[in-house]
């Protein structure tokens, strides 16, 4: 059987892999409220198309999927289920442990909840890099940061907009309730200020203003942040292999860079 998913290998297989690779790709999303026509699981199934995609054009393997994230402001939502950013933060750490045990020297996690898993991830991989293991190499790719989405699109994505829509859409067809695509756009600058972002690719100026729960159910019933009616798989697959294409140049990259033990 040949598999790029780690809980389809057997333990003697893995070991095997260890012998002649040393990366493995860890993809990590939620489970939170994307609007009445995508699944909780949305970010999750993004990551894992991600790493499985990557996984396949590179020949690395990739851990089980981490489909819980740091969710707080959509728990008004129901199905929703939010770790703590702590809980991540430790659970990266003892990911990474078990990992480096085994002999595995570069660790990539592949982030589908844009953004706001960042904190953790970023905290986790900085303190193992400096405390516990400098001479594994550690990263994490999020889409926001990787692909200039500005180049394929003419709408503004805010969550569960239309590209991350259609991202799941050219992956997952099925999971799209086609006739509950939503447009709702909250007034974010009336109730946070002119530097609160309305398009999360967009740069500029910016001030990060938390939010509740509650309060993100008063600005959008549906909780959908931007048009989604925008989406198609088209979109979907233009962001997904421009994505696809940036993982591989780097993952290849990482073939070459000698790590010293
Ligand atoms: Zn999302």
């Amino acid at each position: 059987m040949k598999t790029v998913w780690l809980n389809e290998m057997t333990w003697v297989e893995v070991e095997e892999y260890l012998k002649s690779n040393d990366i493995i790709l860890v993809p990590i999303g939620s489970t939170e409220q994307h609007g009445p026509a995508c699944p909780l699981g949305l970010d999750t199934y993004v990551a894992i198309a991600l790493a499985e995609d990557v996984a396949l054009k590179t020949g690395v393997i990739s851990t089980p999927p981490i489909w819980f994230g740091d969710s707080p402001h959509h728990l008004k939502f129901p199905g929703t289920i939010s770790l703590r950013t702590e809980t991540i933060v430790e659970m990266v750490k003892d990911i990474i442990r078990s990992l480096v045990k085994h002999g595995f020297k570069k660790i990539i996690f592949i982030n589908g909840h844009k953004i706001v898993n960042l904190d953790a991830l970023h905290t986790a991989i900085r303190y193992m890099k400096e405390y516990e293991c400098p001479n594994v190499f550690l990263a994490v790719i999020d889409p926001i940061k990787l692909v200039s989405a500005a180049e394929i699109r003419d709408f503004e994505e805010h969550h569960a907009g239309a590209l991350e829509t259609s991202h799941l859409w050219y992956k997952f067809p099925h999971l799209i309730r086609k006739d509950k695509l939503t447009c709702e756009k909250p007034d974010f600058h009336n109730m946070y200020s002119r530097f609160v972002k309305i398009d999360l690719f967009a740069g500029g100026d910016t001030i990060d203003v938390a939010w509740s729960s509650d309060e993100q159910k008063s600005f959008t019933s549906s909780g959908v942040m931007s048009d989604q009616t925008r989406a198609s798989p088209e979109l979907g697959k233009e962001f997904h292999e421009r994505l696809v294409k940036l993982i591989v140049e780097f993952i290849e990259w990482l073939k070459t860079k000698k790590i010293l033990n």
